[in-house]
């Protein structure tokens, strides 16, 4: 079976490559290796957002790669301080100057951060879609949008999200948000996808990757993408990076599928904050 990374097509027509390479936690000075190894490997999708500190890296790795900025899709992320309209405005500005890019592929708000700015995030969603608008954002979406937040963009705003970017992992399925977004048309992008490293002593898990002669990492990849999620998972390592790509020349069966799914701890498997309280604005 050869392994050949398929596009998603989103509800704006785009299509996003269904895996890609996230650089959260990669210093800026080990950006532009990374970047290139995973881009040299074969990944044409990179997951940045301005709170990494790491764009203007991800913009010169694309460029040294020598491919045309069209063969790779990058998005990047509105950080937590500018969700005011005119902050958004600098941001976006910011975000596409330290990429030194005229687009981004997709442009997502981080958070919602409702308990901050009066609990209105429609405002900052408004000004994502005039960077929709100008053709600056091919596609924006949304992350760490719960249920309720969706709702109101539903109810308020004129542009779907092209996808919400949340936590999932086998100990935490996110069940019910992922069902809106199947519901709505909205994909899911699965973010800390080996729930950075956790799962991956699981004896369930360790088992079934010796049963198909996998790594865990590799059948966890697998399960997201079999289960229609997006995924990009983060590694510096070179022999990693490799790994992590080879997942779409194999299958897992559905009983299989059930064993993993059934590790999900609910609430109690979260690893990262959650989006109804998170209020971090960077200094
Ligand atoms: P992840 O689940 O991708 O795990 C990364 C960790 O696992 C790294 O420390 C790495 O050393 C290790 N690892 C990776 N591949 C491995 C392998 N094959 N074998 C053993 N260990 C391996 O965690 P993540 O980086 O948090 O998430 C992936 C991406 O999701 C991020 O880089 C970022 O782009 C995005 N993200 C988004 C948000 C958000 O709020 N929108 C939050 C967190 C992450």
């Amino acid at each position: 079976m050869a392994n050949t990374i398929p596009d998603i097509t989103l509800n704006d027509g785009n299509t996003i490559p269904q895996l890609g390479f996230g650089v959260y936690q990669i210093e800026p000075k080990d950006t532009v290796e990374a970047v290139g190894k995973a881009l040299e490997i074969g990944y044409r999708h990179i997951d940045t957002a301005e709170m990494y500190g790491n764009e203007a890296e991800v913009g010169e790795a694309v460029r040294r790669s020598g491919l045309d900025r069209r063969e790779v899709f990058v998005t990047s992320k509105l950080n937590n301080g500018f969700h005011r309209p005119d902050d958004a405005r600098a941001a976006f500005d910011s975000t596409l100057a330290a990429l030194k890019m005229d687009y981004v592929d997709l442009f997502l708000i981080h958070w919602p951060l409702p308990t901050l700015y009066d609990g209105d995030f429609v405002s900052t969603w408004r000004t994502l879609e005039e960077f929709r608008r100008d053709g600056r954002a091919r596609s924006i979406g949304v992350s760490n949008f719960q249920v309720a937040h969706l709702e109101r963009l539903a109810a308020e705003a004129e542009v779907v999200p092209a996808v919400n970017q949340i936590e999932v992992h086998p100990y935490f399925g996110n069940a019910d948000v992922r069902a809106y977004g199947r519901a709505h048309g909205i994909p899911t992008e699965a973010w800390s996808p080996i729930a950075q490293g956790k799962v991956l002593d699981d004896p369930t898990l360790v088992d079934i990757a010796e049963e198909l002669d996998r790594t865990v990492a590799q059948v966890v990849l697998r399960w997201h993408v079999q289960r229609g999620d997006i995924v990009f998972p983060k590694s510096t390592t070179p022999q990693r990076i490799e790994e992590n790509f080879h997942i779409f020349d194999f299958d897992l069966d559905d009983a299989t599928m059930e064993r993993i799914t059934g590790l999900d701890k609910g609430e109690a498997g979260r690893q990262g904050p959650n989006p109804d309280t998170f209020d971090y604005l960077p200094a």
